[in-house]
């Protein structure tokens, strides 16, 4: 897919129904069909007024210094990584290089993920949680507000988590903690290693 307007939605992986029960399909068809789609199309929109960014990547407007480019763009960059990471539940299987980077960084996996939860949960309002590379090569975990992005700061995003409420509000109302826990029966651990 091109990297530059007019940008289109990415196909999902799975069908919309697959992420169940952790993810019910409902919320799939809201939270990409009319979320995601609402970035890609307000993106479109924006730049179709703006012909001198409309070579631009992706990445390059999430560092837009208008509001509402930076905030599409990042909603769309957020959302391409966040259904791509994942995959239907019982599948996830750790590649072995990866859990030693995490356990040598964060002591042990369990650990890790106390931390990654920790840091969703205390995401105040909308935003993301992620793990990241940061600009040594050292694995981190970190939040952004919004659709704010990792990259944006020199960071790469490896694994990421949208505690937005419209991610999970349908199925688990204001337990963020539930969805929290319940999401990683989703990560595809073998492209988040590939990263
Ligand atoms: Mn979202």
């Amino acid at each position: 897919m091109l990297n530059q307007y007019p940008f289109e939605l990415i196909k999902l992986p799975y069908a919309v129904g697959d992420l169940e029960p952790v993810i019910d399909k409902q919320t799939v068809e809201i939270h990409y069909g009319k979320h995601h789609q609402a970035y890609v199309d307000n993106l479109n929109k924006l730049l179709a007024e703006k012909p001198e960014l409309q070579g631009k990547t992706l990445e390059e407007l999430m560092n837009s210094e208008v509001p509402a480019i930076k905030n599409n763009a990042g909603g769309v960059w957020n959302h391409d990584f966040y259904w791509q990471e994942m995959e239907k539940p019982g599948e996830e299987m750790l590649p072995e290089n990866l859990k030693e980077k995490i356990e040598k960084k964060f002591g042990s996996m369990d650990e890790f993920i106390k931390l990654f939860e920790a840091n969703a949960l205390g995401r105040f309002g909308s935003g993301w949680g992620w793990l990241v590379k940061d600009e040594k090569g050292e694995l981190e975990i970190m939040s952004t507000a919004n659709q704010d992005n990792p990259l944006s700061l020199g960071k790469k995003p490896l694994l990421g988590i949208d505690v937005w409420e419209h991610a999970y509000y349908l199925k688990y109302q204001n337990r963020r903690a539930e969805y929290v826990k319940t999401w990683w029966q989703l990560v595809n651990w073998a492209w988040v290693a590939e990263r």
